[in-house]
């Protein structure tokens, strides 16, 4: 197969170490990982290998695909959305996979089908996903083997009374469900304090360069960066246009590089006329509308770029989201299918 012309440089480094700053600052806490939407768009496969490696012992997925996908990495799954009628058939037969029970239907279901070791999500105010408190009061968990009870923030990384609220239910379930351990915090619920972190902590999206909230500036580092190929390299002429519809016009002779990358890509078209590449040091403008699988860079300032080379795509997710208006977790879980990912 040859390779293609995009790729995502990872930077496994940088993985290690934001996952062991977020372990840090779980305290006494163990330090899970979620990698559901294929590792955030990452990969998940090559996530997990490099989490488990440094120590990682929970990964959290979305769906049983989603984990069928990692079973042979022998590590302790939990898939989040649960156990529909026809998971059970994957769920029963899985070794270190449990589902995260999270209706009622779902609890008598495992308990019915005789399952081992579960996950539990009860919801203390986010109103997605999760039994309630009372259900764990009036026994709904009796003699189902409970090893983590989950619940999760829906506000985590805005300072806002219901965290409180919702840690102080959470914490009312203490010792009431017969589970091993609990779990609250996502990535900016670690940095709510050891308040938030009971026995283990479920981040995500700051282990793959994210920063939800301040106080991870500086400690989480970069993961993802796109890198494409430029296929061709012109001189527009002063007054001509370039793309869809014309929205860009050279004011005078431009050197114009057409790259690899477009919307079908991940690179919205909010990129249009925003985004920014970059080779030896020199950055370059994103000129002209993004189409879905072309986007042209004004290269005046790289005489030296040419056909074949590459260009990096300016991905810091913190400062493309504020360019964007994308969240972060769109910017990752939108990178497509396409790219080469290349771990370094
Ligand atoms: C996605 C998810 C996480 C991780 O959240 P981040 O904000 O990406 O850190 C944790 N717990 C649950 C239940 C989730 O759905």
């Amino acid at each position: 197969m040859t390779a293609a012309p995009l790729r995502l440089r990872l930077d496994s480094d940088a993985l290690i170490s934001n996952w062991r700053t977020l372990a840090a600052m779980s305290g006494t806490a163990a330090c899970g990982a979620a990698v559901k939407a294929d590792g955030y768009g990452l990969g998940a496969r090559e996530v997990v290998r490099r989490l488990a490696g440094a120590g990682c012992r929970d990964f959290f997925v979305a769906t049983w695909s989603e984990a069928l996908v990692l079973a042979d990495l022998g590590v302790a799954i939990s898939v989040l959305h649960g156990l529909r009628g026809e998971d059970l058939p994957a769920a029963i037969s899985a070794a270190t996979t449990r589902p995260v029970l999270s209706t009622v239907q779902q609890a008598r279901r495992w308990r019915e089908a005789g399952g081992g070791a579960c996950d539990v999500m009860v919801d203390t105010g986010m109103n997605r996903l999760g039994i309630s408190p009372e259900d764990v009061a009036t026994g709904l968990l009796d003699g189902l083997r409970v090893e983590t009870l989950l619940s999760h923030l829906a506000s985590a990384d805005e300072d806002v009374p219901l965290n409180r609220l919702q840690r102080d239910a959470f914490a009312a379930l203490a010792g009431k469900s017969g589970a091993r351990r609990m779990s609250l915090a996502n990535s900016a619920g670690i940095a709510l304090g050891r308040d938030y972190a009971f026995d283990l902590t479920r981040p995500g999206i700051a282990l793959y360069g994210a920063v939800p909230v301040a106080a991870f500036e500086g400690r989480i580092r970069q993961v993802v960066t796109p890198e494409v190929q430029i296929l061709q390299r012109r001189c527009v002429p002063a007054g001509q246009s370039v793309g869809y519809n014309a929205t860009w016009t050279a004011a005078t002779d431009t050197e114009v590089a057409v790259v690899n990358l477009g919307y079908a890509d991940g690179y919205l078209r909010c990129f249009s006329g925003k985004g920014r590449a970059r080779a030896g040091g020199v950055e370059m403008p994103v000129i002209g509308r993004v189409s879905m699988d072309l986007t042209a860079i004004d290269v005046s300032a790289a005489p030296d770029l040419a056909e074949g080379d590459w260009v990096s795509i300016d991905y810091a997710l913190p400062a493309v989201a504020a360019l964007t208006g994308l969240s972060q977790y769109e910017l990752l879980t939108s990178l497509g299918a396409r790219y080469d990912r290349m771990w370094y």
